[in-house]
């Protein structure tokens, strides 16, 4: 929905020891095959900057891919993981073995890649806070449990003593040139960025994507109270930071490389602006729970795709409170109200 302008071709960044592998994904919502950059080190081994996921098509995609670019991947010095998502994460517990590299991944996406933070034990835990905070009618809770339990397990999950720290400011030194992390929470409370600031390069994952908006995805990892992860609030942050960025190139987590990440931004703080127009002023004719705002702008709704649906409303709305626009009300169901 946000065209890039042009591709940075991969031979281009073959010069900078850098090389992409193209994983397929199993659903849609990726916004097609997942990333995986091996980057050459100085001495002749590789760092990983993600792993694609461990579908039996996933792991071939992986092997066919190293193996054509003649990349040795028994020969990691490190993996490094933008954040936990299966697509992201899914081979690191394999290559791990492998190699005996440790998985380098943010503490706050921790959870995520050790298989405590599944949705459906998220969904269960804070049942309350579907029923009261967003509205949701039990039948249709009832429905995305059931939903969520059925949901394949498509990933090996880590082993903890394989981890290793990544923390913003780290800089992580290759062959061709050296990159630092930028922890950039919203599409997940730890997901990382590589920037490589002389060759004005930058390692985006799911921060910023070409072709879909990083879905600011409802996370109860870190509680669901005042620390509640405010996913788009955050995402905003740090999109408007790398918006001012001078970029040669955005490699992101899905698709070729492309410049224009200006344009791209600007077009997707416009597209969020309009949801939040929306939004309220539906909520100026009356107070809505989420759910009954999911109901309003979403008239076509399936229960599959609900988690997301509510996801998207609430975090709008999360932007919109924390702007002074609309106020909670708290109650049985907890509704908000145009100030
Ligand atoms: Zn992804
Ligand atoms: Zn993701």
């Amino acid at each position: 929905m946000y065209g890039p302008t042009t591709e940075l071709n991969d031979s281009t960044l073959g010069a900078l020891g850098i090389h992409r592998l193209e994983i397929p994904v199993p659903f849609i919502e990726a916004g097609g095959p997942a990333n995986v950059y091996v980057i050459e080190d100085a001495d002749g081994r590789y760092s990983l900057f993600d792993t694609g996921i461990g579908t039996a098509e996933g792991i071939a995609a992986l092997r066919g891919g190293a193996a054509e670019k003649k990349l040795d991947l028994r020969k990691l010095s490190r993996i490094v993981v933008s954040h936990g998502h299966l697509d992201h994460f899914g081979n690191a517990q394999m290559l791990s073995e492998e190699s005996g590299a440790r998985v380098f991944i943010h503490e706050a996406d921790v959870d995520k890649v050790v298989g405590d933070g599944r949705f459906a034990a998220l969904l269960r835990k804070h049942r309350g806070f579907f029923l009261k905070r967003l509205g949701v009618p039990v039948d249709q809770l009832d429905q995305m449990q059931a939903g969520a339990d059925r949901q394949p397990n498509l990933v090996r999950y880590l082993e903890p003593s394989r981890l290793g720290p990544l923390h913003e400011g780290d800089v992580l030194q290759f062959k061709h040139f050296e990159a630092t992390v930028k922890h950039l929470p919203g599409h997940t409370p730890g997901l990382v960025c590589l920037h490589a600031e002389r060759q004005r390069l930058f390692f985006a994952d799911d921060h910023v994507l070409a072709r879909v908006s990083p879905n600011p995805v409802l996370d109860l990892s870190q509680g669901e109270g005042p620390t509640k992860f405010r996913a788009l609030s955050r995402y905003l942050e740090g999109a408007k930071w790398v918006r001012d960025l001078e970029l040669e190139a955005v490699l992101p987590g899905h698709g070729p490389a492309f410049k224009g990440h200006r344009e791209l931004l600007d077009g997707l703080f416009a597209f969020y602006e309009l949801r939040q127009d929306k939004l309220l002023a539906r909520l100026a004719e009356s107070p809505a729970s989420i759910y009954e705002l999911v109901t309003s702008l979403f008239p076509r709704r399936d229960v599959g795709r609900m988690v997301l649906m509510l996801s998207e409303v609430l975090a709008n709305v999360e932007v919109m409170e924390d702007r002074g626009l609309v106020v909670a009300l708290d109650a049985e169901i907890v509704r908000y109200a145009a100030r």
